[in-house]
């Protein structure tokens, strides 16, 4: 209303007004109207994420398999999150997932398969433990074409949808994290590209995104596991520090924005597409000689 008055005390008329700010409005809220399913929402990535998404109009169910912290965030987001308990490696748990967001909303418009966790598993291939790697492989790799597989079954008869999940730069190239975590990455680059060929004659949309090293609790605890007794923030550090690009580094809303565009109209042309956010890390190799006045 202030801004009303003092644009309408400058002579401006009510009509060219309101018409103003209906642009703001579309233009801040690109999710006006859509319905919105995060799994791994409760912290990280997908709660950056959701509350992008709810900032943007949506109303977003939050899925994860911490129900004490999946219910505080849905909370802090507000009324248009709603948590529900889903363990992505139980197809049951997600087919409730998408059942009940249907119940609540009528309908599933962005589908956002975020959930992952890393792997203590000794990092040489020698020693792999391949216990550990099946139960990763079930959270990153089978939870995300699970995801996919139930959305779709919401989304194919309205001809409509985006599906997301989250991949990752070690899934793009090999030596920067653990094998099984690296590997179940590179699947989930390979699935989107599957599913979106099947899935673009109903006009379904699906993309992945791959970030950067961000320092989030999963991310944390690796980071622990490789510098045992060294203090958090210390950690927060080093892993802020990674990156190529000077002058920032890699936060969750970075990624909550690049879901947004993906998830939005914006993209409305875009499938199979892996959107990197990465500062550059691995687009690039600089050569590293020695000093000029060290050669002789
Ligand atoms: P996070 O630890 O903040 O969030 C991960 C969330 O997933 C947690 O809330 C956790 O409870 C949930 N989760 C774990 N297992 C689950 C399961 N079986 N079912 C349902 N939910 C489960 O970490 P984050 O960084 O936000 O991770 C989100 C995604 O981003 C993951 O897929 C991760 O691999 C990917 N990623 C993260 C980074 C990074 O550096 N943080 C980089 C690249 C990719």
């Amino acid at each position: 209303y202030k801004v009303y008055s003092s644009l309408q005390s400058e002579g401006l008329e009510k009509e060219s007004i309101f018409s103003d700010f209906e642009v703001l409005h579309a233009h801040t809220a690109r999710l006006e109207g859509k319905v919105a399913l995060i799994t791994g929402a409760a912290s990280g990535i997908g709660k950056a994420t959701a509350s992008k998404f709810i900032s943007n109009g949506a109303k977003v169910v939050i899925a994860d398999i911490q129900q004490q912290l999946g219910q505080v965030t849905a909370y802090e987001l507000g009324p248009n999150a709603t948590f529900i308990a889903c363990d992505v490696s139980k197809e049951s748990d997600i087919s409730n997932a998408v059942d009940f967001t249907i119940s609540k909303h009528s309908q599933l418009d962005i589908m956002y398969a975020n959930a992952g966790v890393a792997c203590n598993t000794p990092p040489s291939i020698v020693d792999l433990d391949l216990a550990v790697f099946d139960r990763v492989m079930n959270i990153n790799v089978r939870g995300v074409i699970a995801g996919m597989k139930h959305a779709s079954r919401v989304m194919i008869p309205r001809k409509t949808g985006s599906i997301l999940c989250t991949a990752s730069v070690t899934g793009l190239m090999g030596g920067l994290a653990q094998h099984t975590y690296s590997v179940s990455k590179f699947a989930v680059i390979g699935i989107v590209k599957s599913v979106a060929a099947e899935l673009s004659k109903h006009g379904i949309r699906v993309n992945c995104i791959s970030p950067f090293a961000i320092p989030t609790p999963f991310v944390l605890e690796e980071m622990s596991r490789i510098f045992p007794g060294v203090d958090i923030q210390r950690l927060i550090e080093i892993t802020q520090n990674a990156g190529v690009l000077e002058g920032t580094n890699c936060e969750p809303n970075d990624i909550a924005n690049a879901a947004l565009y993906l998830a939005s109209d914006d993209a409305k042309y875009v499938s199979g597409h892996n959107l990197v956010v990465d500062g550059g890390f691995t687009s690039f190799k600089t050569l590293e000689f020695p000093a000029p006045d060290q050669v002789h």
